[in-house]
Protein backbone atom coordinates (compact mmCIF):
# COMPACT_ATOMS: atom_id res chain seq x y z
CA UNK A 1 0.00 0.00 0.00
CA UNK A 2 2.89 2.36 0.82
CA UNK A 3 4.69 1.66 -2.54
CA UNK A 4 1.10 2.24 -4.26
CA UNK A 5 0.70 5.99 -2.45
CA UNK A 6 4.59 7.33 -3.62
CA UNK A 7 3.65 6.26 -7.12
CA UNK A 8 0.42 7.78 -7.19
CA UNK A 9 2.28 10.89 -5.37
CA UNK A 10 4.75 10.49 -8.14
CA UNK A 11 2.56 10.76 -10.80
CA UNK A 12 0.22 13.90 -9.47
CA UNK A 13 3.64 15.72 -8.66
CA UNK A 14 5.27 15.07 -12.16
CA UNK A 15 1.98 16.76 -13.69
CA UNK A 16 2.25 19.64 -11.15
CA UNK A 17 5.66 20.66 -12.73
CA UNK A 18 4.84 19.89 -16.37
CA UNK A 19 1.38 22.52 -15.46
CA UNK A 20 4.26 25.09 -14.08
CA UNK A 21 6.86 24.56 -16.66
CA UNK A 22 4.16 25.22 -19.33
CA UNK A 23 3.26 28.06 -17.78
CA UNK A 24 6.60 29.44 -17.41
CA UNK A 25 7.78 28.92 -20.78
CA UNK A 26 4.46 30.55 -22.59
CA UNK A 27 6.73 33.04 -24.02
CA UNK A 28 8.76 30.54 -25.55
CA UNK A 29 6.09 28.59 -27.15
CA UNK A 30 5.35 32.05 -29.12
CA UNK A 31 8.49 32.52 -30.18
CA UNK A 32 8.75 28.62 -31.71
CA UNK A 33 5.76 28.90 -33.13
CA UNK A 34 6.80 31.02 -35.90
CA UNK A 35 10.23 28.85 -36.32
CA UNK A 36 9.36 25.10 -34.42
CA UNK A 37 10.48 24.17 -31.25
CA UNK A 38 13.16 25.17 -29.52
CA UNK A 39 15.39 22.41 -28.54
CA UNK A 40 15.39 23.04 -24.93
CA UNK A 41 11.70 22.60 -25.24
CA UNK A 42 11.48 19.73 -26.64
CA UNK A 43 14.42 18.26 -23.92
CA UNK A 44 12.57 19.29 -21.19
CA UNK A 45 9.31 17.99 -23.01
CA UNK A 46 11.15 14.88 -23.35
CA UNK A 47 12.37 14.24 -20.07
CA UNK A 48 8.87 15.03 -18.07
CA UNK A 49 7.40 12.46 -20.66
CA UNK A 50 9.94 10.17 -19.50
CA UNK A 51 9.58 11.21 -15.83
CA UNK A 52 5.97 10.57 -16.51
CA UNK A 53 5.99 7.00 -18.07
CA UNK A 54 8.02 6.23 -15.29
CA UNK A 55 5.93 7.01 -13.02
CA UNK A 56 3.28 5.38 -14.59
CA UNK A 57 4.90 2.26 -14.89
CA UNK A 58 5.67 1.83 -11.78
CA UNK A 59 2.24 2.89 -10.82
CA UNK A 60 1.09 -0.24 -12.86
CA UNK A 61 3.80 -2.46 -11.61
CA UNK A 62 2.46 -1.46 -7.89
CA UNK A 63 -0.73 -2.73 -9.03
CA UNK A 64 0.01 -6.04 -10.70
CA UNK A 65 0.28 -9.21 -8.90
CA UNK A 66 3.43 -9.11 -6.60
CA UNK A 67 5.08 -11.90 -7.90
CA UNK A 68 4.49 -14.70 -10.80
CA UNK A 69 4.01 -17.84 -7.91
CA UNK A 70 5.10 -21.17 -8.78
CA UNK A 71 3.03 -24.18 -8.78
CA UNK A 72 0.80 -24.79 -6.74
CA UNK A 73 -0.71 -28.41 -7.57
CA UNK A 74 -0.51 -31.47 -5.69
CA UNK A 75 0.01 -29.69 -2.21
CA UNK A 76 -2.20 -31.54 0.10
CA UNK A 77 -4.53 -29.98 2.82
CA UNK A 78 -7.61 -31.25 4.81
CA UNK A 79 -11.27 -30.29 4.60
CA UNK A 80 -14.61 -30.83 5.34
CA UNK A 81 -16.38 -32.61 2.48
CA UNK A 82 -20.25 -33.49 1.86
CA UNK A 83 -20.19 -36.53 -0.53
CA UNK A 84 -23.19 -38.60 -0.73
CA UNK A 85 -25.04 -38.01 2.38
CA UNK A 86 -21.88 -38.24 4.59
CA UNK A 87 -19.97 -35.11 6.06
CA UNK A 88 -16.44 -35.82 6.91
CA UNK A 89 -12.79 -34.34 7.40
CA UNK A 90 -10.69 -35.58 4.05
CA UNK A 91 -7.14 -34.95 3.53
CA UNK A 92 -7.17 -33.50 -0.37
CA UNK A 93 -4.55 -32.66 -3.07
CA UNK A 94 -4.84 -29.12 -4.41
CA UNK A 95 -5.35 -28.60 -8.18
CA UNK A 96 -3.47 -25.53 -10.23
CA UNK A 97 -5.21 -22.63 -9.55
CA UNK A 98 -6.46 -20.25 -12.75
CA UNK A 99 -5.03 -17.38 -14.04
CA UNK A 100 -7.57 -15.29 -11.90
CA UNK A 101 -7.91 -17.54 -8.93
CA UNK A 102 -6.38 -16.57 -5.70
CA UNK A 103 -5.27 -19.46 -3.31
CA UNK A 104 -5.71 -18.54 0.34
CA UNK A 105 -4.97 -20.36 3.90
CA UNK A 106 -8.02 -20.07 5.59
CA UNK A 107 -7.70 -18.69 9.16
CA UNK A 108 -11.38 -18.16 10.16
CA UNK A 109 -14.76 -19.21 8.48
CA UNK A 110 -18.48 -17.47 10.03
CA UNK A 111 -21.10 -19.90 10.80
CA UNK A 112 -24.03 -18.95 9.18
CA UNK A 113 -27.27 -20.40 9.05
CA UNK A 114 -28.23 -20.98 5.73
CA UNK A 115 -25.06 -23.18 5.51
CA UNK A 116 -26.75 -25.34 8.25
CA UNK A 117 -28.61 -27.43 6.03
CA UNK A 118 -25.25 -28.17 3.33
CA UNK A 119 -23.59 -29.75 6.60
CA UNK A 120 -26.19 -31.11 8.83
CA UNK A 121 -28.90 -32.02 5.32
CA UNK A 122 -29.41 -35.30 4.24
CA UNK A 123 -29.39 -34.05 0.76
CA UNK A 124 -27.32 -36.48 -1.59
CA UNK A 125 -24.50 -35.00 -3.06
CA UNK A 126 -23.38 -36.11 -6.31
CA UNK A 127 -20.11 -34.20 -6.44
CA UNK A 128 -18.29 -33.72 -3.38
CA UNK A 129 -18.43 -30.72 -1.96
CA UNK A 130 -16.64 -28.31 0.68
CA UNK A 131 -19.50 -26.55 2.21
CA UNK A 132 -19.75 -22.52 3.35
CA UNK A 133 -19.77 -19.27 1.34
CA UNK A 134 -17.32 -16.78 2.70
CA UNK A 135 -14.19 -17.33 4.79
CA UNK A 136 -11.13 -15.22 5.85
CA UNK A 137 -6.87 -15.99 5.44
CA UNK A 138 -3.74 -15.04 3.95
CA UNK A 139 -3.19 -14.84 0.00
CA UNK A 140 -0.37 -18.06 -0.87
CA UNK A 141 -0.80 -17.68 -3.70
CA UNK A 142 -1.93 -15.96 -6.99
CA UNK A 143 -2.66 -16.03 -10.85
CA UNK A 144 -1.26 -14.31 -13.21
CA UNK A 145 -3.93 -11.87 -13.73
CA UNK A 146 -4.94 -11.40 -10.66
CA UNK A 147 -3.93 -7.68 -9.67
CA UNK A 148 -7.03 -6.99 -6.82
CA UNK A 149 -4.59 -8.87 -3.92
CA UNK A 150 -0.58 -10.20 -3.67
CA UNK A 151 0.60 -12.67 -2.09
CA UNK A 152 0.45 -12.03 1.88
CA UNK A 153 -2.08 -10.14 1.82
CA UNK A 154 -4.88 -10.82 4.74
CA UNK A 155 -7.75 -11.62 2.40
CA UNK A 156 -11.61 -11.75 3.23
CA UNK A 157 -13.61 -14.09 0.74
CA UNK A 158 -16.81 -12.39 0.77
CA UNK A 159 -20.46 -14.20 0.32
CA UNK A 160 -20.46 -11.62 -2.13
CA UNK A 161 -18.44 -10.75 -5.34
CA UNK A 162 -17.89 -7.31 -6.75
CA UNK A 163 -16.14 -7.25 -10.08
CA UNK A 164 -16.87 -3.19 -10.50
CA UNK A 165 -17.66 -3.56 -13.96
CA UNK A 166 -20.81 -6.14 -14.90
CA UNK A 167 -23.86 -4.55 -16.22
CA UNK A 168 -25.15 -4.92 -12.40
CA UNK A 169 -21.64 -3.25 -10.57
CA UNK A 170 -21.87 -0.60 -13.03
CA UNK A 171 -25.64 0.14 -12.47
CA UNK A 172 -25.08 0.66 -8.54
CA UNK A 173 -25.94 -2.92 -7.26
CA UNK A 174 -22.89 -4.81 -6.61
CA UNK A 175 -24.60 -7.31 -4.58
CA UNK A 176 -26.00 -8.89 -7.45
CA UNK A 177 -22.82 -8.53 -9.19
CA UNK A 178 -22.86 -11.49 -12.40
CA UNK A 179 -20.20 -13.56 -10.51
CA UNK A 180 -22.32 -14.44 -8.41
CA UNK A 181 -23.44 -16.72 -10.34
CA UNK A 182 -20.71 -19.39 -9.05
CA UNK A 183 -21.77 -22.27 -11.57
CA UNK A 184 -19.96 -20.52 -14.59
CA UNK A 185 -16.41 -20.92 -12.62
CA UNK A 186 -17.28 -23.86 -10.21
CA UNK A 187 -14.62 -26.41 -11.28
CA UNK A 188 -13.00 -28.93 -9.18
CA UNK A 189 -9.99 -27.44 -7.29
CA UNK A 190 -8.67 -30.46 -5.82
CA UNK A 191 -8.76 -34.41 -5.75
CA UNK A 192 -9.70 -36.55 -3.26
CA UNK A 193 -7.44 -39.60 -2.05
CA UNK A 194 -9.10 -41.71 -4.91
CA UNK A 195 -8.80 -38.66 -7.76
CA UNK A 196 -12.25 -37.64 -7.52
CA UNK A 197 -12.38 -33.87 -8.33
CA UNK A 198 -14.01 -32.06 -5.36
CA UNK A 199 -15.98 -28.36 -5.69
CA UNK A 200 -16.76 -25.89 -3.11
CA UNK A 201 -19.98 -24.48 -2.81
CA UNK A 202 -20.67 -20.96 -3.98
CA UNK A 203 -17.38 -21.10 -5.39
CA UNK A 204 -15.62 -20.46 -2.14
CA UNK A 205 -15.92 -23.04 0.21
CA UNK A 206 -14.63 -21.70 3.95
CA UNK A 207 -14.49 -25.40 6.05
CA UNK A 208 -10.80 -25.78 4.58
CA UNK A 209 -7.81 -25.14 5.41
CA UNK A 210 -7.17 -23.79 1.80
CA UNK A 211 -9.68 -21.95 -0.43
CA UNK A 212 -9.72 -21.07 -3.91
CA UNK A 213 -11.23 -17.90 -4.83
CA UNK A 214 -11.89 -15.56 -8.44
CA UNK A 215 -10.48 -12.38 -7.63
CA UNK A 216 -13.76 -10.71 -7.32
CA UNK A 217 -14.73 -12.60 -4.45
CA UNK A 218 -11.50 -11.05 -2.59
CA UNK A 219 -10.79 -8.17 -0.66
CA UNK A 220 -7.46 -7.35 0.99
CA UNK A 221 -8.31 -5.89 4.63
CA UNK A 222 -5.39 -3.36 5.55
CA UNK A 223 -5.78 -3.69 9.91
CA UNK A 224 -4.75 -5.50 12.59
CA UNK A 225 -8.00 -6.90 13.77
CA UNK A 226 -8.00 -10.79 14.74
CA UNK A 227 -8.95 -13.17 12.08
CA UNK A 228 -12.31 -14.33 13.53
CA UNK A 229 -13.70 -10.96 13.79
CA UNK A 230 -12.69 -10.33 10.26
CA UNK A 231 -14.28 -13.42 9.18
CA UNK A 232 -17.51 -12.02 10.28
CA UNK A 233 -17.43 -9.40 7.32
CA UNK A 234 -17.82 -12.06 5.16
CA UNK A 235 -21.17 -13.05 6.00
CA UNK A 236 -23.37 -12.31 8.99
CA UNK A 237 -22.24 -9.05 10.52
CA UNK A 238 -21.52 -7.21 7.02
CA UNK A 239 -25.12 -8.36 5.79
CA UNK A 240 -26.54 -7.37 9.12
CA UNK A 241 -24.69 -4.12 8.97
CA UNK A 242 -25.58 -3.32 5.26
CA UNK A 243 -29.34 -4.08 5.64
CA UNK A 244 -29.58 -0.82 8.19
CA UNK A 245 -26.85 0.81 5.83
CA UNK A 246 -27.05 0.46 2.38
CA UNK A 247 -30.69 0.98 0.33
CA UNK A 248 -33.09 1.11 3.74
CA UNK A 249 -30.47 3.47 5.02
CA UNK A 250 -31.43 4.32 8.41
CA UNK A 251 -31.84 7.99 9.57
CA UNK A 252 -31.13 9.80 12.64
CA UNK A 253 -34.02 9.51 15.07
CA UNK A 254 -35.89 7.40 13.16
CA UNK A 255 -38.12 4.08 14.11
CA UNK A 256 -36.28 0.85 13.14
CA UNK A 257 -37.79 -2.43 13.95
CA UNK A 258 -36.01 -5.24 13.56
CA UNK A 259 -36.96 -9.13 13.27
CA UNK A 260 -35.04 -11.50 14.55
CA UNK A 261 -32.29 -11.02 17.14
CA UNK A 262 -29.77 -13.97 15.42
CA UNK A 263 -26.42 -12.64 14.40
CA UNK A 264 -27.67 -10.80 11.61
CA UNK A 265 -30.35 -8.90 13.44
CA UNK A 266 -28.09 -8.21 16.03
CA UNK A 267 -25.51 -6.38 13.17
CA UNK A 268 -28.88 -4.76 12.06
CA UNK A 269 -29.41 -3.02 15.88
CA UNK A 270 -25.78 -2.25 15.75
CA UNK A 271 -25.91 -0.80 12.14
CA UNK A 272 -29.52 1.23 13.51
CA UNK A 273 -27.43 2.35 16.40
CA UNK A 274 -24.45 3.23 14.56
CA UNK A 275 -27.06 5.88 13.05
CA UNK A 276 -28.90 7.35 16.09
CA UNK A 277 -32.22 5.54 15.23
CA UNK A 278 -34.91 7.15 17.56
CA UNK A 279 -35.86 3.63 18.86
CA UNK A 280 -34.31 0.45 17.58
CA UNK A 281 -37.31 -2.59 18.36
CA UNK A 282 -36.26 -5.89 18.08
CA UNK A 283 -38.87 -9.00 18.29
CA UNK A 284 -37.11 -12.26 19.03
CA UNK A 285 -38.76 -15.03 20.76
CA UNK A 286 -35.04 -16.74 21.99
CA UNK A 287 -34.91 -14.91 25.77
CA UNK A 288 -30.92 -14.96 25.57
CA UNK A 289 -31.02 -12.95 22.49
CA UNK A 290 -33.59 -10.66 23.47
CA UNK A 291 -31.06 -9.73 26.43
CA UNK A 292 -28.48 -9.51 23.62
CA UNK A 293 -30.18 -7.12 22.01
CA UNK A 294 -30.49 -5.06 24.54
CA UNK A 295 -26.54 -5.06 24.85
CA UNK A 296 -26.02 -4.44 21.53
CA UNK A 297 -28.32 -1.39 20.55
CA UNK A 298 -32.03 -2.65 21.17
CA UNK A 299 -33.82 0.03 22.81
CA UNK A 300 -37.05 -2.08 23.35
CA UNK A 301 -37.31 -5.60 22.68
CA UNK A 302 -40.46 -8.15 22.22
CA UNK A 303 -41.28 -11.63 22.58
CA UNK A 304 -43.19 -12.38 19.09
CA UNK A 305 -45.09 -15.63 21.12
CA UNK A 306 -47.08 -12.95 23.57
CA UNK A 307 -49.86 -11.41 22.00
CA UNK A 308 -49.09 -12.25 18.84
CA UNK A 309 -52.26 -11.39 16.83
CA UNK A 310 -52.01 -7.88 18.27
CA UNK A 311 -48.03 -7.50 17.57
CA UNK A 312 -48.44 -5.20 14.04
CA UNK A 313 -51.07 -2.73 16.54
CA UNK A 314 -48.84 -2.40 19.36
CA UNK A 315 -45.39 -2.05 17.10
CA UNK A 316 -47.79 0.68 14.81
CA UNK A 317 -48.70 2.21 18.39
CA UNK A 318 -44.66 2.39 19.68
CA UNK A 319 -44.03 4.84 16.40
CA UNK A 320 -46.85 6.73 16.28
CA UNK A 321 -44.50 9.47 17.62
CA UNK A 322 -45.24 12.02 20.48
CA UNK A 323 -48.16 14.21 18.09
CA UNK A 324 -51.61 13.77 16.35
CA UNK A 325 -51.03 17.60 15.65
CA UNK A 326 -50.75 17.10 11.58
CA UNK A 327 -49.47 20.74 11.36
CA UNK A 328 -46.59 20.25 13.74
CA UNK A 329 -45.60 16.74 12.55
CA UNK A 330 -47.57 14.51 14.00
CA UNK A 331 -49.42 11.44 12.05
CA UNK A 332 -52.82 10.16 11.90
CA UNK A 333 -53.67 7.07 15.31
CA UNK A 334 -51.49 3.99 14.78
CA UNK A 335 -54.25 2.54 12.75
CA UNK A 336 -53.71 4.83 9.57
CA UNK A 337 -52.89 2.71 6.72
CA UNK A 338 -49.84 4.70 6.43
CA UNK A 339 -48.70 4.34 9.71
CA UNK A 340 -45.44 2.53 11.14
CA UNK A 341 -41.98 2.48 11.37
CA UNK A 342 -39.60 4.29 8.88
CA UNK A 343 -37.07 1.24 8.99
CA UNK A 344 -37.75 -2.38 9.11
CA UNK A 345 -35.53 -5.19 8.65
CA UNK A 346 -36.53 -8.77 8.46
CA UNK A 347 -33.81 -11.01 9.29
CA UNK A 348 -35.73 -14.13 11.13
CA UNK A 349 -36.21 -16.56 9.12
CA UNK A 350 -37.39 -19.50 8.72
CA UNK A 351 -36.50 -23.14 10.61
CA UNK A 352 -34.28 -25.17 8.85
CA UNK A 353 -34.26 -27.41 11.68
CA UNK A 354 -36.38 -27.80 15.13
CA UNK A 355 -34.48 -25.09 17.51
CA UNK A 356 -33.11 -26.49 21.02
CA UNK A 357 -34.11 -23.24 22.26
CA UNK A 358 -38.04 -21.25 22.45
CA UNK A 359 -39.23 -21.13 18.97
CA UNK A 360 -41.30 -18.17 17.32
CA UNK A 361 -44.84 -18.51 16.43
CA UNK A 362 -44.75 -19.40 13.02
CA UNK A 363 -41.31 -22.23 11.95
CA UNK A 364 -42.27 -21.17 8.20
CA UNK A 365 -40.86 -17.67 8.51
CA UNK A 366 -44.14 -16.31 6.56
CA UNK A 367 -45.63 -14.56 9.55
CA UNK A 368 -43.01 -12.64 10.42
CA UNK A 369 -42.26 -11.42 6.53
CA UNK A 370 -46.09 -10.47 6.10
CA UNK A 371 -45.89 -8.75 9.97
CA UNK A 372 -43.06 -6.57 8.95
CA UNK A 373 -44.35 -5.44 5.81
CA UNK A 374 -47.46 -4.30 7.87
CA UNK A 375 -45.26 -2.52 10.38
CA UNK A 376 -43.11 -0.65 7.42
CA UNK A 377 -45.12 3.03 7.01
CA UNK A 378 -46.10 4.47 3.86
CA UNK A 379 -43.09 5.69 2.79
CA UNK A 380 -40.70 3.88 4.68
CA UNK A 381 -38.23 1.06 4.00
CA UNK A 382 -38.23 -2.87 4.20
CA UNK A 383 -35.60 -4.42 3.75
CA UNK A 384 -36.11 -8.71 3.97
CA UNK A 385 -32.57 -10.62 4.96
CA UNK A 386 -33.96 -14.06 5.72
CA UNK A 387 -33.66 -17.30 4.20
CA UNK A 388 -35.17 -20.39 4.97
CA UNK A 389 -39.32 -19.36 4.74
CA UNK A 390 -41.31 -21.41 3.25
CA UNK A 391 -44.33 -21.31 0.78
CA UNK A 392 -46.28 -18.75 -0.39
CA UNK A 393 -47.36 -15.05 0.75
CA UNK A 394 -50.40 -12.63 -0.30
CA UNK A 395 -50.79 -8.96 -0.20
CA UNK A 396 -54.37 -7.04 -0.15
CA UNK A 397 -54.01 -5.33 -3.76
CA UNK A 398 -54.37 -1.67 -3.20
CA UNK A 399 -52.47 -1.60 -0.38
CA UNK A 400 -49.39 -3.38 -1.68
CA UNK A 401 -50.09 -1.25 -5.19
CA UNK A 402 -50.23 2.16 -3.49
CA UNK A 403 -48.77 2.04 0.04
CA UNK A 404 -45.76 3.81 -1.38
CA UNK A 405 -43.36 1.32 0.93
CA UNK A 406 -39.90 0.68 -0.66
CA UNK A 407 -38.58 -3.24 -0.25
CA UNK A 408 -35.02 -3.86 -0.55
CA UNK A 409 -33.60 -7.43 -1.58
CA UNK A 410 -31.32 -9.26 1.30
CA UNK A 411 -28.77 -10.29 -1.08
CA UNK A 412 -26.16 -9.86 1.85
CA UNK A 413 -27.91 -6.95 2.87
CA UNK A 414 -27.06 -5.17 -0.04
CA UNK A 415 -23.38 -4.74 0.41
CA UNK A 416 -21.19 -3.10 -1.79
CA UNK A 417 -17.95 -5.41 -0.70
CA UNK A 418 -15.15 -3.38 -2.35
CA UNK A 419 -16.61 -0.32 -0.50
CA UNK A 420 -18.01 -1.95 2.70
CA UNK A 421 -15.98 -3.98 4.02
CA UNK A 422 -13.36 -1.65 4.82
CA UNK A 423 -15.87 1.05 5.99
CA UNK A 424 -16.76 -1.80 8.35
CA UNK A 425 -13.18 -2.60 9.78
CA UNK A 426 -13.22 1.34 10.32
CA UNK A 427 -16.38 1.14 12.47
CA UNK A 428 -14.83 -1.99 14.49
CA UNK A 429 -11.44 -0.19 15.00
CA UNK A 430 -13.53 3.12 16.10
CA UNK A 431 -15.69 1.05 18.48
CA UNK A 432 -19.20 1.99 16.82
CA UNK A 433 -19.57 -1.96 15.96
CA UNK A 434 -18.78 -4.54 18.45
CA UNK A 435 -17.68 -7.56 16.40
CA UNK A 436 -16.12 -9.74 19.66
CA UNK A 437 -19.76 -9.90 21.09
CA UNK A 438 -20.82 -11.77 18.35
CA UNK A 439 -18.69 -14.77 18.83
CA UNK A 440 -19.71 -17.03 21.15
CA UNK A 441 -18.18 -20.69 20.01
CA UNK A 442 -15.31 -21.17 17.88
CA UNK A 443 -14.55 -24.87 16.64
CA UNK A 444 -11.35 -26.10 15.13
CA UNK A 445 -11.70 -27.42 11.40
CA UNK A 446 -12.49 -31.64 13.52
CA UNK A 447 -15.14 -29.92 15.31
CA UNK A 448 -17.41 -28.45 12.24
CA UNK A 449 -20.74 -30.64 12.51
CA UNK A 450 -20.67 -29.68 16.11
CA UNK A 451 -20.55 -26.32 15.46
CA UNK A 452 -23.04 -26.14 12.93
CA UNK A 453 -25.17 -28.03 14.85
CA UNK A 454 -24.97 -25.27 17.54
CA UNK A 455 -25.82 -23.15 14.59
CA UNK A 456 -28.96 -25.40 13.70
CA UNK A 457 -30.09 -25.59 17.14
CA UNK A 458 -29.36 -21.85 18.02
CA UNK A 459 -27.92 -22.66 21.53
CA UNK A 460 -24.99 -20.19 20.73
CA UNK A 461 -25.55 -16.53 19.32
CA UNK A 462 -22.32 -16.58 17.02
CA UNK A 463 -20.25 -19.79 15.53
CA UNK A 464 -16.57 -19.41 14.27
CA UNK A 465 -14.24 -21.94 12.69
CA UNK A 466 -10.19 -21.44 13.19
CA UNK A 467 -8.02 -23.09 11.06
CA UNK A 468 -4.27 -23.67 12.36
ZN1 LIG B 1 -24.17 -17.01 5.00
ZN1 LIG C 1 -20.01 -7.27 -11.07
Amino acid sequence: MTDTGQARGAVRSNEAESTRENVGSASETQQSSRSGLSRRTMLQAGALAAATLTATRAQAQADAPAAATGSVAGRPFRALVRSGTTASVEDLRLREIEPRQVLVRTTASCGCYTITRSVLGDRDYETPTIPNHSGFGIVEAVGAEVRRVREGDRVLVCGTPECGVCYQCLHGNPEACNYLNSQLFNGPIADMADGTGVIQQGAIGGLSELMVAMEEYCIPLFTDLPDDELSLLGDTLAAGLSSALTYGRVEPGSDVVIFGAGPIGLAAAQGARSQSAGQIIVIEPVAYRREKALELGATTVLDPNVDTDTLVERVREMCYGPTDRLDAGGRYGPGYRYGGADFVIEASGGDLFPPAVETGPDTTGLLALRQAWDITRGGGHLTLLAAGQQGEISFPTARFCLSTRSIHGGQMGGMHPMRDAPRYVKMIERGSIDASSMITATWPLDGVVDGFRQVADRTELGVVFTFG
